[in-house]
């Protein structure tokens, strides 16, 4: 029970990486506020919450919305006074197209939901972590930071890669309030991501290369799980990591390495 007394907002909390994390960390004692845009995962996931005895709030907003996420911090801290854990995970893959090809508002959805959600995330959080520090993790992706093959995905890794120059611009600026910012790179993870992506000619433009045999090192070719991404993002919250802040920290079982 590690974080047994703290309070935790996870954003996509109602999926996959978010998911995981919310009920790891519940099950770690911390209190929980949901945040989703999708009413029906908030309300599933709030329920699995409560049967485990932790205090709870379901927030159903959109992270790249300025007045969603201004009444969403509000309500936690009306709920909970204070926060100690901030999980910015809500993301989108979005429309993965050659540049040619991609439209302006595309580009705009992919950075409005990634980039623009964790920093009205981070904004909204520092007031309530100011007074007694705590910990905040984004996340982002091995695309962006380590792997740029996927091809067509060139809104989605710029956006992965701001969320990563953000994590450490604000790990530095934050540090005085003792508020540590880290963030998470998975690699590829079976989660219901696939729900929010749009491959459009992507073949076109595809570089022809040959990988060596295997796709994940660690695995053989198996796809991570949300549980391996939690277990870090829980570490990294936790006061285990009190003297980490501003690092990227890959969870791909070395898959990124290959390519
Ligand atoms: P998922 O689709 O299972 O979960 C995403 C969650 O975010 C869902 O609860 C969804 O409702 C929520 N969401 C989406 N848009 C939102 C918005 N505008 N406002 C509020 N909530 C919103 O996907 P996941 O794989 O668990 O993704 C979580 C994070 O992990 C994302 O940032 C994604 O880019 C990143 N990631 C995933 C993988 C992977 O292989 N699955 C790899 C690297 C990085």
């Amino acid at each position: 029970m590690e974080l047994s007394g703290k309070t935790a907002l996870i954003t996509g909390a109602g999926s996959g990486i978010g998911r995981a994390t919310a009920l790891m960390m519940a099950a770690a004692g911390a209190d929980i506020a949901a945040l989703s845009n999708d009413a029906d995962e908030v309300n599933a996931v709030v329920a699995e919450i409560e049967k485990l005895g932790r205090k709870v709030i379901g927030l159903t907003a959109d992270v790249s919305s300025d007045a969603d996420m201004s009444e969403a911090f509000a309500r936690t801290k009306e709920s909970f006074g204070t926060l100690d854990i901030l999980f910015s995970n809500a993301g989108i893959n979005g429309v993965w197209a050659p540049i040619e090809d991609m439209q302006c508002s595309e580009w705009d959805q992919n950075f409005a939901v990634n980039m623009r959600g964790s920093f009205l995330s981070v904004h909204y959080a520092i007031p309530l972590m100011k007074e007694n520090g705590g910990a905040i993790v984004i996340t982002s992706s091995v695309n962006g930071n380590r792997i740029y093959t996927s091809a067509g995905a060139s809104a989605y890794a710029s956006a992965k890669a701001g969320q990563v120059a953000f994590t450490k611009m604000a790990a530095l600026e934050l540090a005085r309030y003792k508020i540590r910012v880290n963030a998470v790179c998975p690699g590829w993870v079976k989660t219901g991501i696939g729900k929010n992506t749009v491959h459009r000619n992507v073949e076109k433009i595809r570089v022809p290369a040959e990988y060596p045999e295997g796709k994940i090192p660690l695995t053989g070719g198996e796809a991570g799980t949300a549980e391996d991404v939690a277990e870090m993002v829980l570490f990294l919250a936790s006061d285990r990591a009190k003297h980490i802040s501003g690092t990227p920290v890959f969870i791909d079982g070395a898959e990124s390495l290959l390519v």
